[in-house]
Protein backbone atom coordinates (compact mmCIF):
# COMPACT_ATOMS: atom_id res chain seq x y z
CA UNK A 1 0.00 0.00 0.00
CA UNK A 2 2.77 2.01 0.91
CA UNK A 3 4.73 1.37 -2.22
CA UNK A 4 1.91 1.79 -4.55
CA UNK A 5 0.59 5.63 -2.76
CA UNK A 6 3.91 6.61 -3.19
CA UNK A 7 4.18 6.12 -6.93
CA UNK A 8 0.24 7.23 -7.49
CA UNK A 9 1.60 10.48 -5.43
CA UNK A 10 4.65 11.08 -7.03
CA UNK A 11 3.63 10.36 -10.71
CA UNK A 12 1.73 12.66 -12.97
CA UNK A 13 1.76 11.15 -16.11
CA UNK A 14 2.05 7.35 -17.24
CA UNK A 15 1.34 5.02 -15.55
CA UNK A 16 1.83 2.57 -11.91
CA UNK A 17 2.13 -1.04 -12.36
CA UNK A 18 1.98 -4.06 -9.50
CA UNK A 19 2.86 -6.93 -10.13
CA UNK A 20 3.45 -10.50 -7.63
CA UNK A 21 5.33 -13.08 -8.99
CA UNK A 22 6.40 -16.37 -7.28
CA UNK A 23 10.32 -15.75 -7.02
CA UNK A 24 10.87 -19.40 -7.40
CA UNK A 25 9.56 -19.92 -10.99
CA UNK A 26 9.49 -16.50 -11.72
CA UNK A 27 6.21 -17.35 -13.86
CA UNK A 28 2.35 -16.12 -13.34
CA UNK A 29 2.06 -19.63 -11.64
CA UNK A 30 -1.78 -19.33 -11.24
CA UNK A 31 -2.41 -22.71 -10.29
CA UNK A 32 0.19 -24.73 -8.35
CA UNK A 33 -0.38 -28.25 -9.10
CA UNK A 34 -0.16 -30.86 -5.95
CA UNK A 35 3.78 -31.62 -6.49
CA UNK A 36 4.71 -28.25 -6.92
CA UNK A 37 2.60 -27.41 -3.38
CA UNK A 38 3.85 -30.50 -1.54
CA UNK A 39 7.72 -29.55 -2.80
CA UNK A 40 7.22 -25.79 -1.59
CA UNK A 41 6.45 -27.23 2.11
CA UNK A 42 3.62 -24.89 2.38
CA UNK A 43 5.63 -21.85 2.03
CA UNK A 44 6.36 -19.67 -1.19
CA UNK A 45 8.14 -16.48 -1.58
CA UNK A 46 6.80 -13.77 -3.95
CA UNK A 47 8.36 -10.78 -5.53
CA UNK A 48 6.05 -7.71 -5.47
CA UNK A 49 7.11 -4.95 -7.45
CA UNK A 50 5.55 -1.08 -8.02
CA UNK A 51 6.58 0.40 -11.26
CA UNK A 52 5.95 3.99 -11.63
CA UNK A 53 6.81 6.81 -14.41
CA UNK A 54 7.21 9.46 -11.86
CA UNK A 55 9.66 12.10 -11.01
CA UNK A 56 12.29 9.35 -10.08
CA UNK A 57 14.86 9.54 -6.87
CA UNK A 58 18.25 10.77 -7.64
CA UNK A 59 20.87 8.05 -6.97
CA UNK A 60 22.46 9.67 -3.81
CA UNK A 61 18.90 9.66 -2.07
CA UNK A 62 17.94 6.30 -2.76
CA UNK A 63 20.06 5.00 0.60
CA UNK A 64 18.32 7.61 2.72
CA UNK A 65 14.81 7.35 1.82
CA UNK A 66 14.76 3.60 3.71
CA UNK A 67 15.80 5.84 7.08
CA UNK A 68 13.38 6.90 9.09
CA UNK A 69 12.21 10.63 8.21
CA UNK A 70 14.31 10.25 4.94
CA UNK A 71 12.96 12.22 1.98
CA UNK A 72 14.24 12.48 -1.15
CA UNK A 73 13.95 16.31 -1.49
CA UNK A 74 12.19 18.63 0.47
CA UNK A 75 11.13 20.96 -2.08
CA UNK A 76 8.84 17.63 -3.23
CA UNK A 77 7.42 17.04 0.47
CA UNK A 78 6.03 20.63 0.68
CA UNK A 79 4.67 19.85 -2.46
CA UNK A 80 3.59 16.29 -2.03
CA UNK A 81 3.14 16.05 2.01
CA UNK A 82 4.19 12.81 4.00
CA UNK A 83 6.08 12.22 6.93
CA UNK A 84 8.95 9.81 5.22
CA UNK A 85 7.86 7.06 7.71
CA UNK A 86 6.49 4.95 5.00
CA UNK A 87 9.41 3.30 3.66
CA UNK A 88 11.37 2.93 7.20
CA UNK A 89 7.81 0.86 8.02
CA UNK A 90 7.74 -1.09 4.64
CA UNK A 91 11.82 -2.23 5.36
CA UNK A 92 10.99 -3.33 8.87
CA UNK A 93 7.56 -5.11 7.82
CA UNK A 94 9.83 -6.54 4.77
CA UNK A 95 12.38 -7.94 6.79
CA UNK A 96 9.70 -9.47 9.54
CA UNK A 97 8.35 -11.70 6.60
CA UNK A 98 12.09 -13.22 5.55
CA UNK A 99 12.36 -10.50 2.26
CA UNK A 100 14.36 -7.91 1.08
CA UNK A 101 13.62 -4.52 -0.50
CA UNK A 102 14.69 -2.46 -2.76
CA UNK A 103 14.53 0.46 -5.68
CA UNK A 104 15.98 1.47 -8.68
CA UNK A 105 15.12 4.77 -10.29
CA UNK A 106 16.20 7.11 -13.12
CA UNK A 107 15.49 10.64 -12.49
CA UNK A 108 12.57 12.08 -14.64
CA UNK A 109 11.94 8.58 -15.70
CA UNK A 110 10.49 6.86 -12.92
CA UNK A 111 11.04 4.45 -10.18
CA UNK A 112 10.54 0.82 -9.18
CA UNK A 113 10.66 -0.52 -5.99
CA UNK A 114 9.98 -4.35 -5.58
CA UNK A 115 9.95 -6.24 -2.45
CA UNK A 116 10.21 -9.96 -1.29
CA UNK A 117 8.25 -11.71 1.29
CA UNK A 118 7.31 -15.27 2.42
CA UNK A 119 3.84 -16.10 2.92
CA UNK A 120 2.01 -19.26 3.60
CA UNK A 121 -0.12 -21.31 0.54
CA UNK A 122 -3.31 -21.02 1.71
CA UNK A 123 -4.71 -25.04 1.51
CA UNK A 124 -7.84 -23.89 -0.59
CA UNK A 125 -5.15 -23.85 -3.70
CA UNK A 126 -4.95 -27.59 -3.76
CA UNK A 127 -7.97 -27.49 -5.90
CA UNK A 128 -7.66 -24.44 -8.27
CA UNK A 129 -6.69 -25.92 -11.50
CA UNK A 130 -10.43 -26.28 -12.31
CA UNK A 131 -11.06 -29.18 -15.07
CA UNK A 132 -12.85 -26.14 -17.30
CA UNK A 133 -9.47 -24.88 -18.49
CA UNK A 134 -9.49 -27.76 -20.09
CA UNK A 135 -11.62 -26.62 -22.85
CA UNK A 136 -9.22 -23.22 -23.25
CA UNK A 137 -5.77 -25.42 -23.89
CA UNK A 138 -3.87 -24.61 -26.88
CA UNK A 139 -7.08 -22.03 -28.32
CA UNK A 140 -5.78 -19.04 -30.02
CA UNK A 141 -6.82 -15.92 -28.85
CA UNK A 142 -5.73 -12.08 -30.45
CA UNK A 143 -5.24 -9.68 -28.38
CA UNK A 144 -5.62 -6.16 -29.97
CA UNK A 145 -4.70 -3.34 -27.57
CA UNK A 146 -2.46 -0.12 -27.98
CA UNK A 147 -1.42 -0.06 -24.19
CA UNK A 148 1.97 -2.34 -23.70
CA UNK A 149 1.26 -3.22 -20.07
CA UNK A 150 -2.37 -4.26 -20.96
CA UNK A 151 -0.93 -6.62 -23.50
CA UNK A 152 1.38 -8.15 -21.58
CA UNK A 153 -0.68 -8.85 -18.49
CA UNK A 154 -3.48 -10.06 -20.55
CA UNK A 155 -0.80 -11.79 -22.37
CA UNK A 156 0.39 -13.48 -19.20
CA UNK A 157 -3.00 -14.26 -18.00
CA UNK A 158 -4.27 -15.88 -21.00
CA UNK A 159 -1.11 -18.28 -21.09
CA UNK A 160 -1.43 -19.00 -17.58
CA UNK A 161 -4.66 -20.80 -18.75
CA UNK A 162 -2.97 -22.48 -21.39
CA UNK A 163 -4.18 -20.57 -24.31
CA UNK A 164 -2.23 -19.20 -27.00
CA UNK A 165 -2.30 -15.69 -26.48
CA UNK A 166 -1.19 -13.26 -30.08
CA UNK A 167 -0.76 -9.72 -29.29
CA UNK A 168 -0.78 -6.99 -31.39
CA UNK A 169 -0.56 -3.47 -30.53
CA UNK A 170 -2.44 -1.96 -33.54
CA UNK A 171 -6.16 -2.51 -35.18
CA UNK A 172 -4.59 -3.42 -38.38
CA UNK A 173 -2.26 -5.38 -37.49
CA UNK A 174 -5.09 -7.48 -35.74
CA UNK A 175 -6.93 -7.60 -39.24
CA UNK A 176 -4.49 -8.85 -40.85
CA UNK A 177 -3.57 -11.77 -38.56
CA UNK A 178 -7.38 -12.45 -38.75
CA UNK A 179 -7.54 -12.55 -42.62
CA UNK A 180 -4.01 -14.85 -42.80
CA UNK A 181 -5.58 -17.20 -39.91
CA UNK A 182 -8.82 -17.25 -42.31
CA UNK A 183 -6.99 -17.71 -45.19
CA UNK A 184 -5.18 -20.26 -43.96
CA UNK A 185 -8.48 -22.57 -43.22
CA UNK A 186 -8.30 -22.05 -39.23
CA UNK A 187 -9.47 -18.37 -38.38
CA UNK A 188 -8.37 -17.39 -34.89
CA UNK A 189 -11.89 -18.42 -32.60
CA UNK A 190 -11.40 -15.46 -30.11
CA UNK A 191 -10.58 -11.47 -30.25
CA UNK A 192 -10.17 -9.70 -26.97
CA UNK A 193 -10.39 -6.20 -27.68
CA UNK A 194 -9.05 -2.67 -26.31
CA UNK A 195 -12.20 -0.36 -27.27
CA UNK A 196 -9.70 3.17 -26.95
CA UNK A 197 -7.27 2.90 -29.80
CA UNK A 198 -5.49 5.67 -31.93
CA UNK A 199 -6.70 5.46 -35.72
CA UNK A 200 -9.35 2.77 -35.42
CA UNK A 201 -11.43 2.06 -32.34
CA UNK A 202 -12.71 -1.27 -31.08
CA UNK A 203 -15.97 -0.81 -32.72
CA UNK A 204 -14.60 0.34 -35.92
CA UNK A 205 -12.30 -2.64 -35.85
CA UNK A 206 -15.16 -5.07 -34.97
CA UNK A 207 -16.92 -3.25 -38.28
CA UNK A 208 -14.21 -4.23 -40.47
CA UNK A 209 -13.31 -7.48 -39.22
CA UNK A 210 -17.05 -9.01 -39.75
CA UNK A 211 -16.01 -8.77 -43.68
CA UNK A 212 -13.54 -11.84 -43.14
CA UNK A 213 -14.73 -14.03 -40.15
CA UNK A 214 -18.34 -14.21 -39.01
CA UNK A 215 -19.22 -14.08 -35.43
CA UNK A 216 -19.90 -17.62 -34.87
CA UNK A 217 -16.13 -18.02 -36.19
CA UNK A 218 -14.55 -15.59 -34.34
CA UNK A 219 -16.69 -14.43 -30.80
CA UNK A 220 -15.15 -10.79 -29.87
CA UNK A 221 -14.92 -9.64 -26.44
CA UNK A 222 -14.51 -5.94 -25.90
CA UNK A 223 -12.90 -4.50 -22.94
CA UNK A 224 -13.53 -0.80 -22.36
CA UNK A 225 -12.77 1.85 -19.60
CA UNK A 226 -15.90 3.50 -20.88
CA UNK A 227 -19.20 1.74 -21.43
CA UNK A 228 -21.27 4.36 -23.01
CA UNK A 229 -25.14 4.82 -24.13
CA UNK A 230 -25.49 2.94 -27.52
CA UNK A 231 -22.56 0.79 -26.92
CA UNK A 232 -25.22 -1.93 -26.55
CA UNK A 233 -26.90 -1.45 -30.03
CA UNK A 234 -23.29 -1.31 -32.11
CA UNK A 235 -22.38 -4.47 -30.00
CA UNK A 236 -25.10 -5.80 -31.79
CA UNK A 237 -24.44 -5.12 -35.12
CA UNK A 238 -20.82 -5.96 -35.58
CA UNK A 239 -21.71 -9.02 -33.47
CA UNK A 240 -19.20 -8.20 -30.46
CA UNK A 241 -20.69 -10.92 -28.16
CA UNK A 242 -19.54 -9.31 -24.69
CA UNK A 243 -18.53 -6.37 -23.42
CA UNK A 244 -16.46 -6.30 -20.37
CA UNK A 245 -15.34 -2.66 -18.27
CA UNK A 246 -11.48 -2.26 -17.58
CA UNK A 247 -10.03 -3.59 -15.63
CA UNK A 248 -10.47 -7.22 -15.92
CA UNK A 249 -10.98 -9.48 -13.12
CA UNK A 250 -9.76 -12.82 -13.90
CA UNK A 251 -12.28 -14.38 -13.05
CA UNK A 252 -14.23 -12.51 -14.63
CA UNK A 253 -13.05 -12.99 -17.74
CA UNK A 254 -12.14 -16.76 -17.04
CA UNK A 255 -16.09 -16.70 -17.02
CA UNK A 256 -16.98 -14.55 -19.90
CA UNK A 257 -14.38 -16.84 -22.12
CA UNK A 258 -15.78 -20.24 -20.94
CA UNK A 259 -19.07 -18.87 -21.31
CA UNK A 260 -18.66 -17.91 -25.08
CA UNK A 261 -17.19 -20.71 -26.22
CA UNK A 262 -19.31 -22.89 -25.01
CA UNK A 263 -22.56 -21.31 -24.24
CA UNK A 264 -24.49 -24.36 -23.32
CA UNK A 265 -21.76 -24.65 -20.07
CA UNK A 266 -23.38 -21.96 -18.49
CA UNK A 267 -23.76 -21.66 -14.90
CA UNK A 268 -26.67 -21.04 -12.31
CA UNK A 269 -24.55 -19.53 -10.25
CA UNK A 270 -23.42 -15.51 -10.57
CA UNK A 271 -19.45 -15.45 -12.09
CA UNK A 272 -17.82 -14.62 -8.75
CA UNK A 273 -20.06 -17.61 -7.31
CA UNK A 274 -19.17 -19.94 -9.69
CA UNK A 275 -15.44 -19.22 -9.88
CA UNK A 276 -15.16 -19.15 -5.81
CA UNK A 277 -16.41 -22.61 -6.24
CA UNK A 278 -13.75 -24.12 -8.08
CA UNK A 279 -11.49 -23.33 -4.94
CA UNK A 280 -13.31 -24.18 -1.74
CA UNK A 281 -12.32 -27.26 0.06
CA UNK A 282 -15.42 -29.43 0.81
CA UNK A 283 -16.49 -28.75 4.41
CA UNK A 284 -18.32 -31.83 6.20
CA UNK A 285 -21.57 -30.28 7.91
CA UNK A 286 -24.39 -30.95 10.28
CA UNK A 287 -27.28 -28.81 9.42
CA UNK A 288 -29.57 -29.05 12.12
CA UNK A 289 -32.68 -27.32 10.93
CA UNK A 290 -36.70 -28.88 11.58
CA UNK A 291 -38.32 -26.24 8.32
CA UNK A 292 -38.50 -28.21 5.68
CA UNK A 293 -38.14 -25.40 2.72
CA UNK A 294 -35.25 -24.07 4.78
CA UNK A 295 -33.61 -27.02 4.63
CA UNK A 296 -33.76 -27.74 1.24
CA UNK A 297 -32.28 -23.53 0.22
CA UNK A 298 -29.54 -24.30 2.83
CA UNK A 299 -28.45 -28.28 0.92
CA UNK A 300 -29.20 -26.21 -2.40
CA UNK A 301 -26.40 -23.72 -1.67
CA UNK A 302 -23.89 -25.95 0.22
CA UNK A 303 -23.73 -29.25 -2.03
CA UNK A 304 -23.79 -26.99 -5.25
CA UNK A 305 -20.56 -25.02 -3.56
CA UNK A 306 -19.33 -28.51 -3.30
CA UNK A 307 -19.83 -29.32 0.43
CA UNK A 308 -20.97 -32.51 2.12
CA UNK A 309 -23.94 -32.01 4.35
CA UNK A 310 -25.58 -34.25 6.95
CA UNK A 311 -29.68 -33.40 7.81
CA UNK A 312 -31.27 -33.51 11.11
CA UNK A 313 -34.26 -31.98 12.19
CA UNK A 314 -34.01 -31.72 15.94
CA UNK A 315 -31.57 -30.81 18.69
CA UNK A 316 -31.72 -34.51 19.95
CA UNK A 317 -30.75 -35.87 16.41
CA UNK A 318 -27.80 -33.29 16.05
CA UNK A 319 -26.31 -34.44 19.51
CA UNK A 320 -26.32 -38.26 18.43
CA UNK A 321 -25.06 -36.66 15.24
CA UNK A 322 -22.07 -35.20 16.68
CA UNK A 323 -21.12 -38.45 19.12
CA UNK A 324 -21.89 -40.95 15.96
CA UNK A 325 -19.53 -38.90 13.33
CA UNK A 326 -17.25 -36.16 12.65
CA UNK A 327 -17.75 -32.88 11.30
CA UNK A 328 -16.19 -29.86 10.32
CA UNK A 329 -19.02 -27.49 11.98
CA UNK A 330 -22.55 -27.33 12.74
CA UNK A 331 -25.08 -25.00 11.24
CA UNK A 332 -27.53 -25.15 14.10
CA UNK A 333 -31.33 -23.77 13.71
CA UNK A 334 -31.99 -21.93 17.44
CA UNK A 335 -35.97 -23.24 17.19
CA UNK A 336 -36.10 -26.56 16.91
CA UNK A 337 -38.23 -29.61 18.53
CA UNK A 338 -37.29 -31.27 21.50
CA UNK A 339 -33.96 -30.42 22.07
CA UNK A 340 -33.70 -26.15 20.92
CA UNK A 341 -30.31 -25.16 19.33
CA UNK A 342 -29.00 -23.41 22.88
CA UNK A 343 -29.83 -26.85 24.54
CA UNK A 344 -27.70 -28.45 21.64
CA UNK A 345 -24.88 -26.66 21.44
CA UNK A 346 -25.40 -26.81 25.50
CA UNK A 347 -24.72 -30.46 25.58
CA UNK A 348 -22.24 -30.97 22.93
CA UNK A 349 -19.89 -27.88 24.46
CA UNK A 350 -20.00 -30.09 27.77
CA UNK A 351 -19.35 -33.06 25.75
CA UNK A 352 -16.42 -31.43 24.71
CA UNK A 353 -14.99 -30.64 28.18
CA UNK A 354 -13.97 -34.42 28.25
CA UNK A 355 -11.89 -34.60 24.91
CA UNK A 356 -10.96 -31.02 24.83
CA UNK A 357 -12.19 -30.66 21.19
CA UNK A 358 -13.92 -27.92 20.05
CA UNK A 359 -16.31 -27.91 16.84
CA UNK A 360 -17.46 -25.18 15.18
CA UNK A 361 -21.46 -24.26 16.21
CA UNK A 362 -22.73 -21.64 13.39
CA UNK A 363 -26.23 -20.24 14.69
CA UNK A 364 -28.55 -19.98 11.63
CA UNK A 365 -32.42 -18.21 13.20
CA UNK A 366 -34.58 -16.09 11.72
CA UNK A 367 -34.97 -14.02 14.89
CA UNK A 368 -32.79 -11.37 12.98
CA UNK A 369 -32.78 -9.11 16.14
CA UNK A 370 -30.37 -7.31 17.99
CA UNK A 371 -28.31 -9.02 20.90
CA UNK A 372 -29.05 -12.76 19.00
CA UNK A 373 -25.39 -12.69 18.05
CA UNK A 374 -24.26 -12.01 21.45
CA UNK A 375 -26.80 -14.49 22.68
CA UNK A 376 -25.24 -17.18 20.38
CA UNK A 377 -22.33 -16.50 21.31
CA UNK A 378 -22.90 -16.81 24.77
CA UNK A 379 -24.83 -20.16 24.59
CA UNK A 380 -21.36 -21.93 23.25
CA UNK A 381 -22.01 -21.25 19.57
CA UNK A 382 -19.37 -19.46 17.12
CA UNK A 383 -20.95 -17.60 14.98
CA UNK A 384 -24.62 -16.20 12.99
CA UNK A 385 -25.96 -16.29 10.06
CA UNK A 386 -29.79 -14.42 9.90
CA UNK A 387 -32.62 -16.23 8.18
CA UNK A 388 -33.47 -16.42 5.22
CA UNK A 389 -29.76 -17.46 4.57
CA UNK A 390 -28.25 -15.70 1.72
CA UNK A 391 -25.30 -17.70 0.10
CA UNK A 392 -22.51 -15.42 -0.16
CA UNK A 393 -22.95 -14.42 4.18
CA UNK A 394 -23.89 -18.92 4.27
CA UNK A 395 -20.70 -19.52 1.96
CA UNK A 396 -18.24 -17.21 4.09
CA UNK A 397 -19.56 -18.50 7.79
CA UNK A 398 -18.98 -22.08 6.72
CA UNK A 399 -15.87 -21.45 5.07
CA UNK A 400 -14.07 -19.83 7.97
CA UNK A 401 -13.68 -22.39 9.21
CA UNK A 402 -10.77 -25.22 9.01
CA UNK A 403 -12.01 -28.36 6.83
CA UNK A 404 -10.13 -31.26 7.62
CA UNK A 405 -12.93 -33.91 8.55
CA UNK A 406 -13.16 -35.18 4.46
CA UNK A 407 -9.75 -35.08 3.95
CA UNK A 408 -8.75 -38.04 6.51
CA UNK A 409 -12.30 -39.65 5.57
CA UNK A 410 -12.86 -40.91 9.23
CA UNK A 411 -16.04 -39.43 9.06
CA UNK A 412 -17.86 -42.37 11.84
CA UNK A 413 -16.40 -42.27 15.00
CA UNK A 414 -16.14 -44.17 17.90
CA UNK A 415 -16.74 -42.93 21.48
CA UNK A 416 -16.93 -44.32 24.59
CA UNK A 417 -20.69 -44.64 25.43
CA UNK A 418 -19.74 -43.16 29.06
CA UNK A 419 -19.75 -40.22 27.01
CA UNK A 420 -23.42 -40.18 25.98
CA UNK A 421 -25.69 -38.38 27.33
CA UNK A 422 -29.40 -39.49 27.65
CA UNK A 423 -31.65 -36.21 26.60
CA UNK A 424 -33.05 -36.31 29.95
CA UNK A 425 -29.83 -35.40 31.40
CA UNK A 426 -30.54 -32.43 28.99
CA UNK A 427 -30.86 -28.67 31.05
CA UNK A 428 -33.29 -26.74 29.29
CA UNK A 429 -32.22 -23.70 27.63
CA UNK A 430 -33.45 -20.18 28.57
CA UNK A 431 -36.14 -19.92 26.80
CA UNK A 432 -35.36 -16.33 24.33
CA UNK A 433 -38.00 -13.88 24.81
CA UNK A 434 -38.11 -11.57 21.52
CA UNK A 435 -38.29 -8.26 22.18
CA UNK A 436 -40.07 -6.70 19.15
CA UNK A 437 -41.66 -3.29 18.99
CA UNK A 438 -45.09 -3.53 19.96
CA UNK A 439 -45.97 -3.85 16.10
CA UNK A 440 -49.48 -3.19 15.07
CA UNK A 441 -50.75 -7.15 13.65
CA UNK A 442 -50.80 -6.75 10.19
CA UNK A 443 -54.35 -5.24 8.38
CA UNK A 444 -56.79 -7.44 6.77
CA UNK A 445 -56.14 -5.34 3.83
CA UNK A 446 -52.38 -6.11 3.80
CA UNK A 447 -53.09 -9.96 3.97
CA UNK A 448 -55.74 -9.77 1.43
CA UNK A 449 -53.48 -7.79 -0.94
CA UNK A 450 -53.02 -9.05 -3.94
CA UNK A 451 -50.31 -11.85 -4.98
CA UNK A 452 -48.64 -13.24 -1.84
CA UNK A 453 -45.73 -14.29 -4.26
CA UNK A 454 -43.38 -12.84 -6.08
CA UNK A 455 -42.03 -15.69 -8.21
CA UNK A 456 -39.57 -13.61 -9.88
CA UNK A 457 -38.08 -12.53 -6.78
CA UNK A 458 -38.06 -15.57 -5.28
CA UNK A 459 -36.47 -17.09 -8.16
CA UNK A 460 -33.52 -14.76 -8.37
CA UNK A 461 -32.58 -16.07 -4.71
CA UNK A 462 -32.87 -19.60 -4.89
CA UNK A 463 -29.90 -21.68 -5.27
CA UNK A 464 -30.37 -22.60 -9.00
CA UNK A 465 -33.73 -20.73 -10.13
CA UNK A 466 -37.03 -22.17 -11.23
CA UNK A 467 -35.98 -25.79 -10.51
CA UNK A 468 -35.57 -24.92 -6.94
CA UNK A 469 -38.34 -22.45 -7.07
CA UNK A 470 -40.69 -25.59 -7.88
CA UNK A 471 -39.21 -27.85 -5.63
CA UNK A 472 -39.40 -25.55 -2.20
CA UNK A 473 -42.66 -24.59 -3.48
CA UNK A 474 -44.16 -28.05 -2.83
CA UNK A 475 -42.22 -28.71 -0.20
CA UNK A 476 -43.42 -25.80 1.26
CA UNK A 477 -47.29 -26.51 0.32
CA UNK A 478 -47.05 -29.58 2.60
CA UNK A 479 -45.28 -28.46 5.03
CA UNK A 480 -47.20 -24.99 5.75
CA UNK A 481 -50.62 -26.32 6.41
CA UNK A 482 -49.11 -28.51 9.17
CA UNK A 483 -47.87 -25.69 11.11
CA UNK A 484 -50.94 -23.38 10.99
CA UNK A 485 -52.39 -27.11 12.73
CA UNK A 486 -49.47 -27.72 15.62
CA UNK A 487 -50.10 -23.53 16.23
CA UNK A 488 -53.94 -24.28 16.53
CA UNK A 489 -53.64 -27.07 18.69
CA UNK A 490 -50.87 -25.23 21.01
CA UNK A 491 -52.86 -22.69 21.78
CA UNK A 492 -55.40 -24.65 22.27
CA UNK A 493 -53.64 -26.40 24.95
CA UNK A 494 -52.23 -23.44 26.28
CA UNK A 495 -48.65 -24.55 24.99
CA UNK A 496 -46.68 -21.44 24.08
CA UNK A 497 -43.24 -23.14 23.34
CA UNK A 498 -44.55 -25.10 20.49
CA UNK A 499 -46.77 -22.21 19.36
CA UNK A 500 -43.67 -19.76 19.06
CA UNK A 501 -41.70 -22.48 17.49
CA UNK A 502 -44.57 -23.56 14.56
CA UNK A 503 -44.84 -19.74 13.95
CA UNK A 504 -40.83 -19.38 13.89
CA UNK A 505 -40.16 -21.88 11.53
CA UNK A 506 -43.18 -21.28 9.31
CA UNK A 507 -41.78 -17.58 9.10
CA UNK A 508 -38.52 -19.42 8.00
CA UNK A 509 -40.38 -20.86 4.96
CA UNK A 510 -41.97 -18.01 4.30
CA UNK A 511 -39.11 -15.58 4.30
CA UNK A 512 -37.71 -17.41 1.58
CA UNK A 513 -40.05 -16.69 -0.76
CA UNK A 514 -40.18 -13.22 0.36
CA UNK A 515 -43.79 -13.48 1.92
CA UNK A 516 -43.33 -10.62 3.72
CA UNK A 517 -47.22 -10.26 4.83
CA UNK A 518 -47.16 -14.01 6.10
CA UNK A 519 -43.62 -13.17 8.08
CA UNK A 520 -45.11 -10.47 10.06
CA UNK A 521 -47.68 -12.33 11.10
CA UNK A 522 -46.01 -15.24 12.16
CA UNK A 523 -43.39 -12.87 13.96
CA UNK A 524 -46.02 -10.92 15.63
CA UNK A 525 -47.49 -14.81 16.79
CA UNK A 526 -43.86 -15.46 18.17
CA UNK A 527 -44.65 -11.95 20.53
CA UNK A 528 -47.97 -13.43 21.97
CA UNK A 529 -46.64 -16.89 22.41
CA UNK A 530 -43.84 -15.53 24.10
CA UNK A 531 -46.22 -13.47 26.29
CA UNK A 532 -48.75 -16.52 26.23
CA UNK A 533 -51.10 -13.87 25.10
CA UNK A 534 -53.64 -16.71 23.83
CA UNK A 535 -56.44 -14.29 23.28
CA UNK A 536 -55.18 -12.39 21.08
CA UNK A 537 -53.14 -15.06 19.32
CA UNK A 538 -56.93 -16.66 18.35
CA UNK A 539 -57.10 -14.18 16.07
CA UNK A 540 -53.85 -13.55 14.73
CA UNK A 541 -54.06 -16.99 14.55
CA UNK A 542 -57.10 -16.88 12.03
CA UNK A 543 -55.22 -14.28 9.90
CA UNK A 544 -52.34 -16.50 9.33
CA UNK A 545 -54.81 -19.51 8.40
CA UNK A 546 -56.30 -17.22 5.46
CA UNK A 547 -53.26 -15.93 4.62
CA UNK A 548 -51.84 -19.35 4.31
CA UNK A 549 -55.28 -20.75 2.62
CA UNK A 550 -54.42 -18.25 0.09
CA UNK A 551 -50.51 -19.71 -0.13
CA UNK A 552 -51.86 -23.10 -1.15
CA UNK A 553 -54.26 -21.85 -3.89
CA UNK A 554 -51.16 -19.76 -5.16
CA UNK A 555 -48.36 -22.37 -4.24
CA UNK A 556 -50.78 -25.09 -6.54
CA UNK A 557 -51.18 -22.34 -9.18
CA UNK A 558 -47.58 -22.08 -9.51
CA UNK A 559 -47.05 -26.53 -9.71
CA UNK A 560 -49.95 -26.64 -12.07
CA UNK A 561 -51.84 -29.11 -9.63
P1 LIG B 1 6.46 9.78 2.68
O1 LIG B 1 5.92 9.43 1.34
O2 LIG B 1 5.41 9.76 3.73
O3 LIG B 1 7.27 11.02 2.69
P2 LIG B 1 8.06 7.38 2.47
O4 LIG B 1 9.01 6.77 3.44
O5 LIG B 1 6.99 6.52 1.97
O6 LIG B 1 7.46 8.65 3.16
O7 LIG B 1 8.89 7.96 1.27
C1 LIG B 1 10.07 8.70 1.53
C2 LIG B 1 10.46 9.57 0.36
O8 LIG B 1 10.89 8.77 -0.74
C3 LIG B 1 9.32 10.40 -0.22
O9 LIG B 1 9.15 11.61 0.50
C4 LIG B 1 9.85 10.68 -1.63
O10 LIG B 1 10.78 11.74 -1.61
C5 LIG B 1 10.61 9.42 -1.96
N1 LIG B 1 9.81 8.48 -2.77
C6 LIG B 1 9.17 7.36 -2.34
N2 LIG B 1 8.55 6.72 -3.36
C7 LIG B 1 8.78 7.45 -4.46
C8 LIG B 1 8.42 7.31 -5.85
N3 LIG B 1 7.68 6.28 -6.26
N4 LIG B 1 8.86 8.24 -6.70
C9 LIG B 1 9.60 9.28 -6.28
N5 LIG B 1 9.98 9.47 -5.01
C10 LIG B 1 9.60 8.58 -4.09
Amino acid sequence: MNLAGNAIKFTDEGEVVVEVVPVSTQSLGLYLDDDELSASGGRTVLKVSVRDTGIGIPPEKQKVIFEAFGQADASTTRQYGGTGLGLAISTQLVELMKGDIQVESELGQGTTFWFTAEFGISPEQKLRRPSELAALRGMQVLVVDDNATNLRILHEILASWNMLPLTVDSPAAGLEMIRKSKANGEPVPLVLLDCMMPGMDGFQFAEKLRETVSGDECKVIMVSSAIQAGDSDRCRKFQIARCMPKPVMHSELLNTILTEIDPDSSFPFEPHEREAAVDVVPRRILLAEDGLVNQRVATGFLERRGHQVVVVSDGEQAIEAVDRESFDLVLMDVQMPKIDGFAATAAIRRREQATGQHLPIIAMTANAMKGDRERCLAAGMDDYVAKPVEADRLFAAVEAVQPGVLATGATPKQVPSSVHATPADLPVAEEIVSVTAASEPVSEAQVRGEKLVDWDAAMQKMPSGEATARDLAGLLLEEAPKYVEQMRKARHDGDARVLRRAAHTLKGSAAIFSIDSIVELCQEMETRAAAEDYQSAAKLLENIAEAVDRLITELKDFLGI
